[in-house]
């Protein structure tokens, strides 16, 4: 690895658990940390506060889960589950103050880019919007601009409704058309909004459709002259991943990732693991696939 990498971790990532049957299972993070290889700083995640939160959510629903430990991911009061999600938030904010401190080139968090999160409630399995708050941040605050790709196999509908009106901001969605959560299937230029909706019948569904998606990505980015990239990694496009149908490989995702990586070389990135079903396996292999080639 050439580049300055830092992943924020912590060991106790594995407590977030819902139930043995649930698909989100927390030990995905250890697994997928001990494969990523290469010499890292590696740092603790911090709770997000209130006023990061507040960047993009509502003050009732921040305390509904921050105060009432909360959610529509869960049943009944769960004070760990709650902690955890304001964990992740944090954590994401701690990748990406290593970035604009000039620590790292690439920071990784594997809990990170929970991107169905909106403005009042929760959504597929995330409570905060860790990289709206993250883009909020760099835009605002540091004056910079930010490009959001996300591949993970659902459309980051979250991430598009909270920055689509934040004109330093610009997110490309590439996924499964027809699945949760039914959107994502238009452009809007005027709020640099994009997708690349995935189907049999029109663009195919395994890797050289999302490489096809990650080169149309290429040149939109470029003509927006982002200076930091979000990459949302999600690994449950992989074929075997029991929530959509996509047919990526391992090898495809690499691809993408040396596409981007090669396009893109001098712009810090920041990547985040969101969605993967396959938490002894495939989505681990996929996290570690990225995080090489996003390093190299
Ligand atoms: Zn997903």
């Amino acid at each position: 690895m050439s580049k300055r990498v830092t992943i924020v971790h912590s060991p106790d990532y594995a407590n977030w658990f819902f139930s043995s049957d649930h698909p989100t299972q927390g030990r995905r993070f250890i697994n997928g940390f001990n494969l990523i290889k290469g010499n890292q700083r590696i740092i603790e995640p911090r709770l997000a506060t209130t006023a990061e939160l507040a960047r993009v959510h509502s003050a009732g629903y921040i305390h509904e889960v921050t105060k009432n430990h909360s959610s529509f991911e869960w049943s009944g009061a769960r004070e760990d589950l709650a902690r955890f999600a304001t964990l992740f938030a944090g954590g994401t904010l701690v990748a990406l103050e290593d970035l604009l401190n000039d620590e790292a080139d690439l920071a990784i968090h594997l809990p990170g880019a929970k991107h169905h999160a909106q403005h009042d409630h929760s959504s597929g399995f995330c409570v905060f919007n860790d990289f709206a708050i993250a883009a909020d941040i760099a835009t605002k605050d540091y004056g910079l601009k930010v490009a959001i790709i996300d591949f993970d196999a659902h459309h980051g509908d979250g991430v598009e409704n909270l920055t689509r009106d934040n004109p330093d901001v610009l997110t490309f969605s590439i996924h499964e058309s027809g699945i949760f959560p039914g959107t994502g299937n238009s452009d809007e230029l005027e709020k640099n909004v994009f997708n690349f909706p995935l189907s049999a019948t029109s663009t195919g569904l395994g890797d050289r459709a999302l490489l096809a998606g990650i080169n149309k990505f290429i040149p939109i980015a470029r003509a927006f002259q982002p200076d930091l990239l979000f990459i949302t990694s999600g690994a449950d496009g992989l074929a075997d991943d029991p929530l959509t149908h996509l047919q990526y490989t391992v090898e495809g995702y690499a691809e993408a990732a040396r596409t981007l990586a090669k396009a893109f070389p001098n712009t810090k990135k920041l990547m985040g693991g969101a969605g993967g079903y396959l938490p002894d396996s495939g989505t681990p292999e996929v996290w570690a696939a990225v995080a090489e080639q996003l390093a190299a």
